[in-house]
């Protein structure tokens, strides 16, 4: 029998290559030769323990790849967006199933699909659970009905398209800020606003750069790394915030120095810390908008002044993932965008140098690394 490989978190911290069976579809099934895959801060916390999770598991959730095999009902069974597929398409998929349309939250909520309680999610399922496997760190991807499939553009590289997932993360939590969209009454998104970007990790850049792709004025980055904030820039921050030793009110002085003396109208959390989420409400004017990214898992929780809140007016919006239709736009900001996406891929990996990768991201010196099965 014809096997593959797929790279199993067996625990946190312990990840190692697998043989498996080659996967049988059924009719209503897809087969992916997954091409690439990137490897995602929630793959990065679910190493640290940071997630409860049935283990073993085969992680990845931002892969690109061609289709190997379609089942002959399949097409009737996905929710395929960007014309129709066939044997040898290039694809990407969501990490969330199709929402179950029968849940509280599907019946009450329609227009907010990730809430759905019975969806099952790619590269965060058991890999003991038939079928397998559903992770993207593996040379084969089962893809089961009621997933999404996505044609990926001719004209957009498979090498960029692999950041899709991220984007999607990064175009919603730019959406989330714009509405109620009416910038002459001074809220919402718009040209002539500000916007703060806590963070310049992976979903930073993808933020700020969608920031700019939307024709944002004044996008100011801040974080703790100087590479990272020289990179923000090329990805379209005008101006950078140093964290550093000094004390929080000479960092909310210079923010408010750039943004007319009151801080910036909107201000994004993409760090994923909880002490940044506090300063966020620190940093943001009164009246203004936090848009919360970062904390997509659980490292804790921190002290905050809720009279902050009442005082400023504030808008505080929260996200959980994204619906799948943003993942089409997420490929339409990757093949538009003029930032400098070769610059923002730091590492490319074979599936044997997953562990080292896990190991590098989110130091010093990686920005998203990317395995390629
Ligand atoms: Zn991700
Ligand atoms: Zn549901």
């Amino acid at each position: 029998m014809a096997t593959i490989q797929a790279a199993v978190m067996t625990e946190p911290g312990h990840i190692e290559l697998r043989e498996f069976p080659k996967p049988q579809i059924g009719p209503e099934e897809v087969l992916i030769k997954v091409e690439r895959t990137g490897i995602c801060g929630s793959d990065k916390h679910m190493y640290a323990g940071h997630m409860a999770l049935k283990f073993p598991v085969i992680p990845g959730h931002e892969l690109v790849g061609t289709i190997a095999e379609m089942g002959s009902k399949a097409a009737e069974k996905l929710a395929i967006v960007g014309g129709p597929v066939k044997e040898g398409d290039r694809v990407t998929t969501t990490p969330s199933s199709l929402a179950c349309g029968r849940c509280y939250y599907c019946l009450h909520m329609p227009h907010r699909p990730t809430l759905c309680t019975n969806r099952f999610v790619y590269g965060f399922v058991s890999s003991g659970i038939a079928p397998t496997p559903r992770g993207g760190f593996s040379e084969y991807l089962h893809l089961t009905a009621n997933s999404w499939l996505f044609k990926i553009p001719d004209d957009l590289p498979s090498e960029y398209a692999v950041l899709t997932e991220p984007a999607a993360v990064a175009t919603r939590a730019v959406e989330r800020a714009l509405g109620p969209g009416i910038p002459h009454i001074g809220e919402g998104l718009g040209m002539d606003k500000s916007v703060l970007v806590l963070g310049a990790g992976p979903i930073g850049q993808l933020v700020i750069a969608t920031l700019a792709h939307i024709g944002v004025d004044q996008i100011i980055a801040a974080d703790i790394s100087p590479k990272r904030l020289e990179l923000a820039k090329a990805m379209g921050a005008g101006q950078t915030v140093q964290v550093d030793k000094r004390p929080l009110a000479e960092r909310l002085e210079e923010v408010k120095a750039l943004t007319s003396g009151v801080g910036p109208d909107i201000v994004i959390e993409t760090a994923g810390v909880p002490i940044v989420f506090k300063e966020s409400l620190d940093f943001v004017r009164r009246g203004g908008i936090v848009i919360e990214v970062g904390h997509f898992t659980d490292p804790g929780g921190v002290e905050i002044r809720p009279n902050i809140i009442c005082f400023k007016d504030l808008d505080i919006r929260g996200m959980w993932a994204y619906p799948g239709m943003q993942f089409k736009t997420a490929l339409s900001f990757l093949k538009n965008t003029r930032a400098p996406l070769d610059r923002f891929i730091t590492h490319r990996l074979p599936l044997a140098r997953i562990a080292e990768g896990l190991d590098i991201t989110g130091g010093e010196t990686a920005m998203k690394v990317v395995i390629e099965p």
